[in-house]
C-alpha cells in the first residue's frame, strides 16, 4: 500500500474546511489544512460575523432615537467608526484564534499558504513543497464577482468594506441580493447617503414577494435611493478621491465609495482541478450527494460547490463528509427547509416555499398573514409595520412556507423553522397558547 503524507488534505480553512478537518481528525485521520488568508474563512473574517456586528452597531441609530419616546433624555450622539471597526476586528481575531487552537488541539497541521492540486492525490503549496494525501477536500469557498467595465478597479467588495479607513458619506451599492441590502441598511443607519443600483427591477429574488416589497418600501422611507434597470458604464476617480459614476439607465452620480455586491463565484480558478480530472459546472466543483467529485480521491464542500452558499450548510457538508469517510457513519445533508435571513433594517427571514412557488408546485394553498405595527414601534412613533406570512397546503393544513419581516424576524423564524421542518400544521400552531405580549404570538393567531 502506498504511504501518503496525510489521510486527508483540506484546501481552505473556512466554515466547511475547519469542520471537516476537525471531525476527520477526531475520527483518527491524519489531517492537514492549507489556508491562504486567515483561519475561519469568509464567515468569520469577512462575512457573517463582522457583518452582523456592524448591523448591531448600526441599529443603535434607531434605538437611540426611539429611546426618547421611552423617557430617556438622549443627547445628539456622534458615531465613531474607527472605534466600532477596531472592536469588530478584535472580536474577529478572537474567533480566528479559537478556530486555530481547536484545529491544533485536534492535531490538524495548518499550512498558512495557498495550495493547489497537482494530482489526484497530490497538493503543491505556494512554498513549492508537494505533499500527498489519500484524499483531498476542496473547501475554497467563493469570492466576490466584480463586473468588468472601465474604472471597475475603483470599486470595493465585501472583502474590503470592513477595513474602510473612513466612513463614506455617499455610497453606491451595486446588486440586490442579501449582501447589498444588508450593507445599504448599515451605511444608511450610519448616516451615509445610500444608492442601490440593480440591473433588474427586483430585490432579493427568491424571497417571498410581499416580504421583499415591504423591505423595499421601508428602505425607501428610510432614505435609501433605489435605481432599477441600471448598470455601470464607467467609474472615474477624481483627484480629491471622489468617484464619478456613469450609468446606463440612470443619471450619473458622484460618490465616495462604490461597493460591488454583485454575486459570488466559486473559488476554483488556478486550483489545478481540471488537470486532476475534476469536472466543474460554471466554475463550481460538481459533486454527488456524498460530496465526491468526478475524481474519486477528491471531494468538495461549501460555497465552492455552489449548492446553497450559507455557513450552516458548508458546516453540515463538512461534517457529513468527515463522518461518512472517517467515522463509519454515512451521512447526507438534507437540503429541504433551510431557513435564511437578510439582516436589513428591519430584518427579514424565510423558510420553505414562497407563495409563488407554493402556487406553482401545489396548486391549492391557503395563505395566512399578519400585518401589524409592533408595540415598540407604536410608542416610538416609528411608522414601520411587520409582516408575517404563513403558507399551507390546502387539504392537510401542513405549513410549507413561513416568511417574515420585522424586529427580530431571524431569531423568531429559527425557532418556527423547527416546526415547519417537523411538518407541523397550522392547527398545531393554533393549539399553542400565545405568549403575550410578544411579536411571535402572531404566529399562533394568524387568520
Ligand atoms: P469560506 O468560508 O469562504 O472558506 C474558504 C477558505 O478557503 C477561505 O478562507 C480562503 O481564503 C481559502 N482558500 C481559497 N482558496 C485557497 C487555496 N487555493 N489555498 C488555500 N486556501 C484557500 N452565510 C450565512 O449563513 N449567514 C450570513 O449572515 C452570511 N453573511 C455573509 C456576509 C458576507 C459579506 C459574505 C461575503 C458571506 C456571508 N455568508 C453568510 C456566506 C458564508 O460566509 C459562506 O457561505 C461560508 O463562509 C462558506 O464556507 P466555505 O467553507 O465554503 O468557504
Amino acid at each position: 500500500m502506498m504511504a501518503f503524507d496525510y489521510d486527508l488534505f483540506v484546501i481552505g480553512a473556512g466554515s466547511g474546511g475547519v469542520r471537516a478537518s476537525r471531525v476527520a481528525a477526531a475520527h483518527g485521520a491524519r489531517v492537514a489544512v492549507a489556508e491562504e488568508h486567515k483561519v475561519g474563512g469568509t464567515c468569520v473574517v469577512r462575512g457573517c460575523v463582522p457583518k452582523k456586528l456592524l448591523v448591531y452597531g448600526a441599529h443603535f441609530a434607531e434605538d437611540l432615537s426611539d429611546a426618547r419616546n421611552f423617557g430617556w433624555d438622549v443627547p445628539t450622539c456622534g458615531f465613531n467608526w474607527p472605534r466600532l471597526q477596531a472592536n469588530v476586528l478584535a472580536a474577529v481575531d478572537r474567533i480566528i484564534d479559537s478556530y486555530t487552537s481547536t484545529l491544533e488541539h485536534h492535531q490538524v497541521e495548518i499550512f498558512r499558504e495557498r495550495a493547489t492540486v497537482s494530482g489526484p492525490q497530490e497538493v503543491t503549496l505556494a512554498s513549492g513543497r508537494t505533499v500527498t494525501a489519500e484524499r483531498i477536500l476542496i473547501a475554497t469557498g467563493a469570492r466576490p464577482h466584480i463586473p468588468d467595465f472601465p474604472g471597475c478597479e475603483h470599486g470595493i467588495t465585501s472583502n474590503d468594506v470592513f477595513h474602510l479607513e473612513t466612513l463614506p458619506k455617499r455610497v453606491l451599492i451595486a446588486g440586490a441580493g442579501y449582501i447589498a441590502n444588508e450593507f445599504a441598511g448599515i451605511f444608511n443607519e450610519f448616516g451615509a447617503q445610500v444608492t442601490l443600483i440593480n440591473r433588474s427591477d427586483v430585490i432579493l429574488r427568491g424571497y417571498d414577494e410581499s416580504i421583499r416589497d415591504r423591505l423595499l418600501q421601508i428602505s425607501m422611507t428610510k432614505g435609501i435611493d433605489f435605481r432599477f434597470n441600471t448598470s455601470f458604464k464607467s467609474i472615474e476617480k477624481r483627484d480629491d478621491g471622489t468617484l464619478r459614476v456613469d450609468l446606463d439607465g440612470s443619471d450619473a452620480m458622484e460618490v465616495d465609495t462604490v461597493l460591488f455586491a454583485t454575486g459570488r463565484v466559486p473559488n476554483t480558478r488556478g486550483l489545478g482541478l481540471e488537470a486532476a480530472g475534476v469536472e466543474l459546472d460554471k466554475g463550481a466543483v460538481k459533486v454527488d450527494a456524498d460530496n465526491q467529485s468526478s475524481c474519486p480521491s477528491i471531494y468538495a464542500v461549501g460555497d465552492v460547490t455552489n449548492r446553497v452558499q450559507l455557513t450552516p450548510v458548508a458546516i453540515r457538508e463538512g461534517q457529513a463528509f468527515a463522518d461518512t469517510i472517517y467515522g463509519n457513519k454515512p451521512t447526507r445533508v438534507d437540503y429541504s427547509c433551510i431557513p435564511s435571513a437578510v439582516f436589513s433594517h428591519p430584518p427579514m427571514a424565510g423558510v420553505g416555499m414562497t407563495e409563488g412557488e407554493a402556487r406553482n408546485r401545489l396548486g391549492s394553498i391557503k395563505v395566512y398573514q399578519s400585518d401589524f405595527r409592533p408595540m415598540k414601534n407604536v410608542l416610538a412613533d416609528r411608522n414601520e409595520r411587520a409582516l408575517y406570512k404563513m403558507i399551507c397546503e390546502s387539504d392537510t393544513g401542513r405549513i410549507v412556507g413561513l416568511h417574515m419581516i420585522g424586529p427580530d424576524a431571524p431569531e423568531i423564524l429559527q425557532v418556527a423553522a423547527i416546526a415547519i421542518k417537523a411538518r407541523l400544521t397550522k392547527d398545531a400552531f393554533d393549539q399553542t397558547v400565545a405568549l403575550h405580549p410578544t411579536m411571535s404570538e402572531e404566529l399562533v393567531l394568524m387568520r
